[in-house]
């Protein structure tokens, strides 16, 4: 079995059946083929090949890739599709699963739009939901009713990191014959394989570490080849096509994902550590802390690391916050995660603006924290610069 690595670095990649044949894949943006008869354009129809919408040679040498990470060492098969976002990718995942009538029990501290996907729009088609504390797995049980098709939750939550207990979720949800849903967004599949501890589908927003350079937006939609159909034949009817220049930069992100993620973590357990024995910090979430409650978790279903994600409060609240924001120089305010380049999010102004304060509060996060994606800079150089700005 060959390691994540290499298999970041080769899977999907082209086959070298011409001429001269580039070792990089070429980027294919026209938004039909062209057929010389009624046999091959027949033929070509009836496999979804030759328009646009259904993608392209670098949408499948994309989903190869993502589905031979997730599936790497593993008995099970996977298969992935590539569409437009992450939100799309959740959308054909819940939509591709689900009929008027079915339920959802999703976890409370999921990303702001997928709360606000859930509550406002699903309900329309006739899906509701209960959103739920993941942590507490009573409170899981008591949501689950006879109609619960899907149990959705997120690897290493955005912005407290909770590590949820897959292996447990997943018993729950396979007892009440439902799916267990991950969106391991986060941790990428270098560092977390949630179909290892019983997750059925996985979803990603390309849009984050996995491209990895905060020029792309994209999703992916991960399962086994017979369910990806269904999602796959969903997503050709609805549309929310991945355009292919993205999907070629994605790829390109993969073959560096692993090497990423590796600097990425270490980079977010060093901060962490640095900023834990801060006299300025009151909190740090970032679950390989030996202090945290979710190290032993974290250690079991990340063994390479929690990723690039940490999030911290400081103890002179929003006041301090802006006053480090001002003085910080390396590191900016981006209201997304994932760059080669440290950057800092304020949860409460960005992904989780659409919950009222009591919602927010309930969900622990606060006005004064940030939450911090760590990039690839030399660690003293980031530590230097966080010790300016907090001091
Ligand atoms: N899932 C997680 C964990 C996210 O953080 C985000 C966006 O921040 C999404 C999904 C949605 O991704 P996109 O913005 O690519 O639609």
């Amino acid at each position: 079995m060959p390691h994540t690595d290499t298999v970041a670095v080769h899977a999907g990649e082209p086959t070298l059946d011409r001429k001269d044949a580039p070792i990089t894949p070429d980027i294919t943006v026209g938004s039909a083929s062209g057929y010389p008869d009624l046999e091959t354009l027949d033929a070509a129809m009836a496999e979804h090949r030759g328009y646009g919408r259904w993608g392209t040679d670098n949408h499948r040498q994309l989903e190869a890739a993502v589905a031979g990470l997730e599936a790497n060492g593993l008995e099970t098969r996977l298969d992935a599709v590539a569409v437009g976002s992450g939100m799309a990718a959740i959308a054909v995942a819940l939509m591709s699963e689900m009929n008027a009538g079915d339920h959802v029990v999703a976890a409370h501290d999921c990303y702001g739009t997928t709360v606000t996907f859930l509550r406002n729009d699903l309900p329309r088609f006739g899906i509701t939901s209960a959103i739920v504390n993941f942590q507490d797995m009573d409170a899981v049980r008591r949501a689950v009713t006879p109609q619960t098709r899907v149990l959705l939750c997120e690897m290493c939550t955005n912005p407290l990191i909770r590590v949820p207990d897959l292996e447990a979720l997943a018993a729950i949800a396979h007892e009440a014959g439902a799916l267990l849903v991950v969106d391991n967004t986060v941790p990428t599949p270098a560092l977390s394989q949630p179909n290892r501890w019983g997750a059925d589908v996985v979803i990603y927003s390309a849009t984050k570490n996995l491209s990895g350079h905060a020029d792309v937006i994209g999703g992916l939609v991960v399962g086994t080849p017979s369910w990806i159909e269904g999602a796959r034949a969903f997503a050709h009817t609805f549309g929310p096509t991945l355009g292919p220049f993205d999907a070629w930069l994605t790829l390109r992100g993969i073959r560096t994902l692993a090497v990423r993620m590796a600097r990425h973590t270490s980079n977010a357990l060093q901060l962490a550590r640095f900023l834990e024995g801060h006299a300025a910090v009151r909190q740090v979430n970032y679950p390989e802390l030996e202090g945290s409650p979710y190290c032993a978790r974290a250690r079991k279903l990340l063994p390479g690391g929690a990723g690039a994600l940490l999030s911290f409060e400081l103890a002179g609240g929003k006041a301090a916050l802006e006053s480090m924001l001002s003085r910080l120089q390396l590191v900016r305010l981006m209201p997304s995660l994932g760059h080669v380049a440290t950057t800092l999010s304020h949860p409460a102004s960005t992904s989780h603006r659409g919950l009222d304060p009591a919602e927010r509060t309930g969900a622990g996060i606060s006005d004064g924290l940030v939450r911090c994606s760590t990039g690839l800079e030399n660690i003293d150089d980031l530590i230097a610069d966080f010790d300016r700005a907090l001091t």
